[in-house]
């Protein structure tokens, strides 16, 4: 098996990139880590308590590791914070606990079949946390030699350390030893050496040896050799998903698709073969699995093959726990003629668990204009404040949001250090919302091109 390279904080920040600029501000789920209770107004999430709450009920279980296999629904009117609120859970997962988020829409263009870009989605989602033990060289320098004859920092030199049991001499021979450290090694120095890699740590000098031996932290153990040496291994922690594994083991893509993110379609024997290999080190303990999240938004999109597909790979033993979010209220099941909750089958609306989101007040409201700007490192005065408050409440939150942004341009064209209202003024008049787009195309449907293609001039074709 090739070793596997890329880690998950890589592959979490090549997904869904466009998802998470509009939540920049969102740092975690604003909740006290004991009682779990919302703040009002903390880690840059405001109001909407109670789907903060249950987000960190469910995200508690994620961690203690109970709940993979699941499916949550995230449902409510539109910018009421539904992918805000993921954004916090995903924040709240440990470093190396995978995040994945996926716009349903996105699966219909890819160049994969549906439920493949679901697979991969899956196992992109599905962590496999690898333990490698490393061996290592820890002792007290007795006496440096430097080569002479090289000049530069890279000097060769021997070294001779006291190892720990303070009885065996251990001679590194020739060896860089000041470009392996930032710190010049002197005699005196407490250090370690990884034997495979040859580097060089500096842990401190003889007389703070104690406390140096705390800092080495808990995934060091002291080995007694047979030769009465004394040896530190310490264990290297690498996380990587499933679809990373599969990606280097597929001979047809190779680890390099790992970059350019092509990494088509992964046949499933390889996938097979990648499935007994993980169990077997899980058996050996060399291994385990770290199930995470799979955020789907716009979950109406997606159509009645690929919820059976989801269906099916919650049973499986290796699931993530998968969340998704939709502003649909009774609609088609993409691919069927029926109707249902949220465009949801009923069958599969049964096994999730659903936290709902509601409209906001106008101070949340206010607040969340206030928090985005600060994000945006822009300044606004207490009336612009207002007027956008008033069209968050009549536009939506996100249409009130992006003013913020053309209004700073607006501010920053008459040179003023301020957004003031009639920056926000301008930036309402030069960019429709939503409702009055819809009138615009009512207003003048006869001169738009229509569905069938034709234009339609002044009422003549
Ligand atoms: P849609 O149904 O249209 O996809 P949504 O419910 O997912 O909407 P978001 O995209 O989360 O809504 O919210 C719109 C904007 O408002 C985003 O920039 C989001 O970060 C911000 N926002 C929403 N709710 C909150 C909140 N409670 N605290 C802070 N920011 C929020």
């Amino acid at each position: 098996m090739a070793a596997p390279i890329t880690t998950i904080s890589d592959s979490k920040d090549r997904q869904g990139l466009n998802l998470i600029a509009a939540h920049s501000h969102v740092r975690g789920l604003g909740v006290a880590p004991d009682t779990l209770t919302p703040k009002p107004s903390a880690d840059g999430l405001v109001g909407q308590q109670k789907a903060r709450k249950a987000a960190s009920v469910i995200l508690q279980m994620v961690k203690e590791g109970k709940i993979a296999g699941r499916a949550v629904l995230i449902s409510g009117p539109p910018s009421t914070g539904k992918t805000a609120i993921a954004i916090g859970m995903s924040k709240g997962l440990g470093e190396d606990t995978p995040f994945t988020m996926l716009a349903s829409s996105e699966i219909f263009s890819l160049e994969m079949s549906k439920t493949e870009a679901l697979e991969q989605a899956f196992r992109k989602s599905i962590g496999v946390r690898i333990r490698e033990e490393s061996e290592v060289i820890e002792g007290e320098v007795v006496e440096i030699q430097i080569d002479r004859s090289v000049t530069g920092n890279n000097k060769s030199g021997k070294l001779t350390l006291k190892t720990t049991d303070m009885e065996t001499l251990y001679d590194m021979g020739t060896r860089m030893i000041d470009s392996m450290t930032k710190e010049k090694v002197m005699a005196g120095d407490i250090i370690s050496i990884d034997k495979a890699s040859g580097r060089i740590t500096k842990l401190g000098r003889s007389y703070t040896r104690s406390r140096d031996y705390d800092a080495m932290g808990p995934d060091t153990k002291f080995v007694q050799c047979p030769d009465g040496e004394l040896q530190v291994r310490r264990e290297t922690v690498h996380t990587v998903s499933l679809h990373e594994i599969d990606v280097i083991n597929s001979r047809t893509q190779g680890f390099l698709a790992l970059f350019s993110g092509d990494t088509g379609e992964i046949r499933s024997e390889v996938r097979d073969q990648i499935n007994t290999k993980v169990a077997e080190w899980r058996e050996e303990g060399k291994a385990e699995i770290v199930p995470g999240v799979l955020f789907i938004d716009e979950v109406h999109m997606l159509d009645i093959e690929c919820f059976s597909y989801i269906n099916r790979a919650l049973e499986e033993e290796l699931a993530p726990i998968v969340i998704m979010a939709s502003n649909r209220g009774s609609t088609t099941i993409r691919g069927t003629n029926y109707r249902s909750p949220h465009g949801l089958p009923l069958d599969f609306l049964d096994r999730v668990v659903i936290i709902s989101t509601h409209p906001y007040s106008e101070s949340e409201i206010r607040d969340i204009i206030s928090v985005r700007a600060q994000e945006e490192e822009v300044d606004i005065s207490p009336n612009a404040l207002a007027l956008l408050t008033k069209f968050g409440q009549e536009a939506g939150l996100r249409y009130a949001s992006n003013l913020i942004t053309t209004s700073h341009l607006l501010a920053q064209k008459r040179r003023a250090k301020e957004v003031d209202a009639q920056d926000v003024q301008r930036s309402y008049q030069l960019f429709y919302d939503p409702t009055r787009s819809a009138r615009f195309v009512a207003e003048f449907e006869k001169r738009l091109i229509g569905e069938d293609g034709g234009v339609t001039m002044g009422g003549v074709n």
